[in-house]
């Protein structure tokens, strides 16, 4: 059979991405160096965990290694591992052809910070570049890789311009060769195929690199004494060792959640956690404790400053890698953590562990479910216990993450419930605690209003909420998505229910339920003429000043919800509202009169077109028809100027 091989076009967004890579401007080039690493301790890491099952993919090679091979004539340096290596189409799959989740809101979040040609170490900290970052220091990068257990080997190149090439090819060994063909030196900038250098970078950014990173350096070596030429005296005469070359592990392979607290330095707390997690930003916070009771195990977790693009992407790894005595088992360890603390990274070390454990086994485990339930309960401490400066600025980033808990977790409700804040009708562009919310409640209020929407201003000043604000109670403003799936479980805090201002009855004191009377044939009239999109027209108990409002039903899909919900492309099912007239509007006052002189007028069915758009317009939502709106409210206009 012919070899495959053939040049392929870079998916559109890794082109734009490489073009970034290459064109930016660095303040830290040497990071691809962590970069490639990783992902070459990474591929040892997959390739100890498919042992653990299957023995015999390691064959003959079963001592783990990264090399790092240079050559400073031809300016060559490469990284070469043992690990699970890839096969044709992982390469294809892997490297070029398919955008990495989150490249699209990466390359938007770019655009919008206008800062083109400089790519911010944050920015990349919460991306995560990866393989890619090769091309801040090389000209053309050439990838030989053999799968395990795989006959055949691949070849992929590229210069980083539009294409790439791939082959088939043969390799003695598996695992993985990088090989950079870096660019010409700049005069202040680092060479990478310096021994000095490479010893200095490794030591600082990977030190904790479970594997041995070696690489071939000039060593003295004795001179064995029966090779050596020795005077009268019997003493050697000349050099008593000369330079050979040997391999040497550059990396101290540390397992600094073993240590104790007071041994480890912030430096290394740091640079572990960017190993851990790719992320080039320091973290948030760290969490390293030994637990200890009837099992005993080691963790260190750490909270990232900045949450990355793709926080709620299906097929987002977890942050949790779990070891046993010092060896790894696995990554992305789902059961340790539950997916609404999915943003945590570190690692659990746990001896008792039983080591040749698969992914299913695990969900069983007693001992996980043990660990689980203490992480779980340590990191609500940590939140819960952080000043608030640093809560604001973790809530910024991972809210959303944790709201998304209360619908799934019954059992922690009350302290996610205790984690959430808002902003409100009265708290000035900050945000408040459901607690803080309680304890500000007027002494004639019996519930918790909130009111969901896109946008603050829109919501902030939306009709639904006159009756609460003349009241002076404060409503939580929710706008962020989850917020829907968060009043949907989360139903009372404290004891007091959680009440959507646009739905159902506000249960307002002293406002007597709200009876059509006089008013019945003229809102029958308008439902019929509005039977499309309404099931009621009702007297309002929310509206002050303004005219109309729409609201639903208690149980009824929100506006918001709605809008989500056909966003995301989902099939909502067209639910009618309810339409809220003021009665103490004069509009609805002199609407009656005239209904009761005329019951066929075409006055009244225009206003009632048009007090249906306004209810529309009042929450931010679109009309119908814009035009006959126009047009209508055109005349009125024409007419009071006569
Ligand atoms: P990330 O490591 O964040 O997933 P990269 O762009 O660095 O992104 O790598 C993409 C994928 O290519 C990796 O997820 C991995 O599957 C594969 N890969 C990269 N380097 C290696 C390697 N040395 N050995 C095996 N697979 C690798």
């Amino acid at each position: 059979m012919e070899a495959r091989k053939e040049t392929k076009q870079f998916k559109a967004e890794v082109q734009q991405l490489l073009h970034l890579i290459i064109n930016s401007l660095y303040s830290n080039q040497e990071i691809f160096f962590r970069e490639l690493i990783s992902n070459a301790s990474d591929a040892i890491d997959k390739l100890r965990f498919k042992s653990q099952t299957e023995p015999e993919v390691l064959g003959d090679d079963s001592e783990f290694k990264i090399k790092i091979i240079t050559d400073s004539d031809k300016r060559s340096l490469t990284i070469s591992d043992n690990g699970i290596g890839m096969d044709y189409d992982e390469v294809l799959d892997n490297i070029g052809t398919i955008a990495k989740s989150g490249t699209t809101a990466f390359l938007e979040a770019l655009e919008k910070s206008k800062k083109e040609r400089t790519l911010t170490p944050e920015l990349i900290g919460q991306f995560g570049v990866g393989f890619y970052s090769s091309f801040i220091a090389a000209d053309k990068v050439t990838i030989i890789t053999k799968a395990a257990g795989s006959e055949t080997a691949v070849k992929w190149a590229s210069t980083g311009g539009g294409s790439f090439e791939i082959e088939e090819t043969t390799k003695d060994s598996r695992g993985t060769d990088v090989i950079l063909e870096l660019k010409e030196k700049e005069e202040d900038g680092n060479d990478f195929t310096d021994e000095l250098t490479i010893r200095r970078i490794v030591k600082q950014h990977s030190d904790f690199v479970s594997y041995p990173i070696a690489m071939d350096v000039e060593k003295d070596e004795p001179i064995p004494e029966k090779e050596q030429v020795l005077d009268k005296d019997g003493k050697p005469v000349g050099d008593t060792t000369r330079k050979v070359i040997g391999e040497e592990t550059l990396n101290s392979m540390k397992a600094i959640w073993l240590k104790q607290k007071k041994d480890v330095t912030e430096e290394e707390y740091n640079e572990f956690y960017k190993h851990l997690s790719h992320d080039w930003n320091s973290p948030l916070e760290k969490l390293h404790m030994k637990m200890e009771g009837t099992t005993e195990y080691n963790v260190l977790l750490y909270i990232p400053s900045k949450a990355p693009f793709d926080m709620f992407s299906p097929d987002r790894k977890h942050g949790l890698q779990l070891y046993c005595k010092r060896v790894f088992i696995m990554d992305d360890c789902k059961e340790l953590i539950p997916d609404y603390f999915g943003f945590v990274k570190g690692v659990v070390d746990a001896p008792d562990l039983n080591l040749n454990v698969s992914r299913e086994i695990l969900q069983q485990d007693r001992l996980v479910r043990n660990i689980r339930k203490n992480l779980v309960k340590k990191l609500f401490d940590l939140f819960s216990g952080m000043e608030k400066e640093k809560y604001e600025a973790f809530y910024e980033e991972f809210g959303p993450a944790v709201k998304s808990g209360i619908h799934t977790d019954f059992e922690n409700k009350d302290k996610i419930a205790d984690l959430i804040r808002y902003k409100t009708t009265k708290s000035d562009d900050k945000l408040i605690s459901l607690k803080d919310y309680v304890g500000n409640m007027q002494p004639d209020q019996k519930d918790i209003y909130y009111i969901t929407g896109e946008n603050l201003s829109s919501i902030m000043n939306s009709p639904h909420l006159e009756a609460l604000k003349e009241k002076e109670y404060e409503v939580l403003l929710l706008t962020d998505p989850v917020d829907e799936w968060v009043v949907m479980s989360l139903t009372e805090y404290d004891g007091k229910a959680l009440k959507s201002a646009e739905k159902g009855d506000l249960g307002l004191e002293g406002d007597k339920k709200a009876e059509k009377g006089d008013y019945a044939a003229l809102f029958e009239h308008i439902k019929i003429r509005l039977d499309k999109t309404i099931k009621e027209v009702k007297p309002s108990a929310r509206l002050k000043d303004s005219v109309a409002c729409l609201s639903g039903d208690t149980y009824d899909m929100s506006a918001y919800m709605e809008k989500i919900l056909k966003s995301t492309g989902q099939k909502v099912p067209d639910a009618k509202r309810v339409l809220e007239l003021n009665t103490s509007h004069p509009v609805v006052v002199k609407l009656k009169e005239l209904f009761d002189k005329d019951k066929k007028s075409e006055v009244v069915n225009d206003y009632a077109d048009l007090l249906f758009d306004m209810a529309i317009i009042g929450e931010g939502g679109k009309i119908e028809n814009p035009a006959r709106f126009s047009k209508l409210v055109g005349e009125l206009m024409a007419n009071s100027l006569n």
